[in-house]
């Protein structure tokens, strides 16, 4: 039998945080306590650092397609970028291809995660809202798929009776709708208006999604949430004003759940001021905002209106993929990358606002965990539970660049950020996979996560 102790760290979890030991069999947390009495193949010891649970990115994207052909990072790269960046369960939008059923998406897609550092699972992006998707949505829950994520804007945006018809069917099947909410008919307006003025810079993007948009859209989600009894999650909240309409909706008993992201609480609309072309590499939807924004948002990840931090990273480059749209802000590729620094960031920034450890380790790893099925196999540091696990040591400094960062984009959002605390060694499922910040281990490694309905 496998196994490994890790001796003198500070566990934290969802719950409760305590100075102990934790035993590793075969790959699952065998015991945690004082001062284990027990003979291992191998020891940790990890005095001085923090062991938080693996953190669980539950909205990424890998290989996204862009409109000359080429594709944004994939997991070769992208999956290992996660692992050093203490992510060690992803959820991906897998995308419904054009004429393909769900199915054969899925299957196609299986093929390129096959190659995944760490675990990860799958929602699935609909973009047919037709009979055939519908009457196949029962198979794909069979295949551990259990959430969805219907758009309410862009040219895969469903009618609101489509979305109707749909979270309906989520309410029988007990699956998730996970919404993205902009209003698609404004925006499309909008940005017909400034394109024919000639306002075709990056900075459009931005003016022709004003906040409203979002915060119409979202209060159209939970209202849908409302009618059909559907769990929606509205993904990537970016204004203070619709993370309050989700709290008020919680209020009065709606199933609705909030996501945002470091970009939203970190970012701000001057980044759409950047000289040349320099501001499409923060071009992502919603857009960044007011920092007006800021104290609403963060309010709600410190005192709980928000459920999940995640970094709808997208591994464009911005010497290629960004450069698409130079004569039409339309064209540019939405999304930015952040897979690897989801988690320090959050850290960084939360502790400095007073956030609890507790608190950090719920929205950046038991959250999603309990919320998309995969707790308390993933999300938490219990007997039973897979030994994915983060050795944190919070006296390490960093500066993220992207001169030394694994995600393969040759930038980031937050390029010379100096953050305190740092991430040592990451376990996935009691293998090392990351030591002294650096990854040490193999491609493919990850499982396949089946979830089921909560
Ligand atoms: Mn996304």
């Amino acid at each position: 039998m496998k196994s490994m102790l890790i001796r003198n760290g500070h566990i934290v979890t969802a719950s409760d945080q305590f100075k102990g030991d934790i035993l590793i069999q075969d790959g699952k947390i065998a015991a945690i306590g004082r001062d284990l009495k027990v003979q291992t193949l191998e020891t940790i010891d990890a005095l001085g650092k923090y062991i938080f649970p693996g953190g669980i990115d539950a909205h990424i994207h890998m290989e996204v397609p862009c409109s000359d052909g080429s594709i944004s990072a994939g997991y070769d790269t992208d999956s290992i970028a996660a692992a050093v960046g203490g992510t060690t369960t992803i959820l991906d939008y897998v995308l419904q291809e054009n004429g393909r059923s769900l199915e054969e998406s899925v299957s196609r897609w299986s093929e390129k995660s096959k190659l995944s550092a760490i675990d990860y699972g799958f929602h699935l992006i609909i973009t047919q809202a037709n009979d055939r998707t519908f009457n196949e949505l029962n198979l794909l829950v069979e295949q551990g798929i259990t959430s969805f994520k219907l758009f309410m804007a862009n040219d895969i945006a469903m009618t609101d009776k489509e979305l109707f018809r749909f979270m309906s069917e989520f309410k029988i099947q007990g699956c998730t709708a996970c919404i993205h909410a902009e209003n698609k008919e404004i925006i499309a307006t909008l940005q017909e208006q400034y394109v024919s003025q000639g306002n075709i810079s990056p900075t459009y993007h931005a003016k022709s999604r004003p906040e409203p948009t979002e915060v119409e859209a979202i209060n159209r989600a939970i209202t849908l949430s409302e009618l059909t009894g559907c769990i929606t999650l509205i993904a990537h909240i970016s204004t203070s004003r619709g993370l309050k309409l989700v709290q008020e909706a919680k209020d009065r008993g709606i199933p609705v759940l909030a996501e945002t992201c470091p970009h939203y609480l970190l970012l701000s609309e001057d980044k759409y001021e950047l000289e040349g072309h320099e501001s499409a590499k923060y071009v992502l939807s919603p857009p960044l905002r007011n920092p007006d924004n800021f104290e609403g948002l963060w309010s709600g990840v410190l005192n709980g209106a928000v459920n999940i931090i995640a970094s709808d990273h997208n591994g464009f480059y911005y010497s290629t993929h960004k450069q698409l749209g130079k004569e039409d802000f339309r064209k540019i590729p939405n999304g930015a990358p952040g897979i690897e620094h989801r988690f320090s960031l959050i850290y960084h920034h939360g502790m400095k606002r007073g956030m609890e450890l507790s608190r950090f380790v719920e929205l950046v790893s038991t959250n999603p965990a309990k919320i998309f099925g995969l707790y308390p196999q993933k999300g938490t540091i219990a007997p039973g539970s897979d030994a994915d696990l983060i050795l944190f040591d919070p006296e390490a400094e960093q500066v993220i660049t992207a001169k030394n960062q694994y995600q393969k984009s040759d930038y980031t959002p937050y390029e010379q950020t100096k953050i305190q605390g740092k991430i040592d060694t990451v376990l996935l499922r009691g293998e090392r996979i990351v030591y002294q910040g650096k990854y040490v281990g193999t491609l493919g490694k990850g499982n396949y996560l089946k979830r089921t309905i909560q």
